[in-house]
């Protein structure tokens, strides 16, 4: 019987995970089938009864439900617990469980390069959804210290009051300030919108040095203008797609219960940019 997953969200005909999971399920051979479902904001609950009803086999969740659909499962794994957010949902006969895979998504790509997180000083750009699952991870990899910086200082220090909880020391700085303070951090993470469709930067980046790892989980374009920026001043950098990638390779994983095709999926992937 085939077996159909999906992704819920609004908007949904911009994801490129139908196409993801589908190149998966094809190279493998897998009778599995993935379509975008789009559900209102408001609609969640009848959106996933009628998943239910037929039979969906699992199902991605992106903005605006992340956060919602916690209130719709029956379990939910321990990572989704701290961030407070889902992003995979597997269905066993209408008993839904859920995981996110955002957090460990995110760190793979730091893992993949050897570089150390632990006792690291770490600024993250922005406050929203993404941003709490990257304070999540760091907290998990013991860092120092995180510095938020975020356009609304309120959402910034609702974030280092979430990474206190997780006990990791935090602060903020205020936006236009975090690229003068640049070279006294790590890793600088842009958790922000800017930079999509190649606009603007989110910090200034005159500070940002060799020893800098700048992240930029914006992966539309793939050289985003605070990539550009980090590449010529010889940083270390870690593209959003790759983040992208990791979190669908995770979601395929806990689905299908077997290694996700990552050279099938790279190149699905960066052919759709
Ligand atoms: P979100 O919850 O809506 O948060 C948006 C963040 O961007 C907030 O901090 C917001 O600041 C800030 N922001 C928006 N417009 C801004 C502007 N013009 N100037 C300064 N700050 C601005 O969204 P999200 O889910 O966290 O996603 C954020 C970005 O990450 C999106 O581009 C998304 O595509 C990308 N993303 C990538 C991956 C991946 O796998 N690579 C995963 C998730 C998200 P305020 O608090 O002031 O509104």
């Amino acid at each position: 019987m085939t077996r159909t997953f999906a992704v819920i969200g609004d908007p949904i005909d911009h994801s490129l995970s139908p196409a993801l999971h589908n190149a998966s399920f094809a190279f493998l051979g897998l009778d599995c089938t993935y379509i975008a479902y789009r559900i209102p904001k408001g609609e969640l609950d009848a959106g996933v009864a009628d998943l239910k009803k037929i039979g969906i086999a699992g199902f991605n969740v992106t903005i605006p439900h992340k956060v919602d659909m916690m209130r719709l499962l029956d379990e939910a794994d321990e990572v989704c617990k701290t961030v407070g957010a889902t992003n995979t949902v597997v269905n066993m006969d209408g008993y839904l469980k859920g995981y996110n895979t955002d957090v460990d998504g995110f760190l793979e790509p730091i893992k993949n390069r050897k570089i150390d997180c632990r006792g690291a000083d770490v600024l993250v750009v922005g406050a929203g959804g993404a941003a709490r699952a990257i304070v999540a991870g760091f907290a998990k990899e013991k860092v120092h210290k995180i510095t938020i910086a975020n356009r609304t200082p309120q959402n910034a220090e609702r974030l280092a009051k979430f990474a206190k909880q997780l006990g990791i020391e935090s602060d903020q700085v205020d936006i236009a300030r975090a690229g003068d303070i640049a070279s006294s951090f790590k890793f600088i993470v842009n958790a922000t919108s800017v930079g999509l469709k190649g606009m603007g930067l989110p910090i200034s980046t005159k500070n940002i040095t060799r020893d800098s790892v700048v992240y930029d989980i914006v992966y539309m374009p793939v050289e985003t203008p605070l990539i550009q920026q980090a590449k010529e001043q010889r940083a270390t950098i870690i593209y959003g797609w790759e983040m992208l990638l990791a979190q669908a390779m995770k979601s395929f994983e806990i689905w299908i219960g077997r290694p996700a095709p990552y050279e099938a999926m790279k190149l699905t992937l960066l052919g759709r940019f």
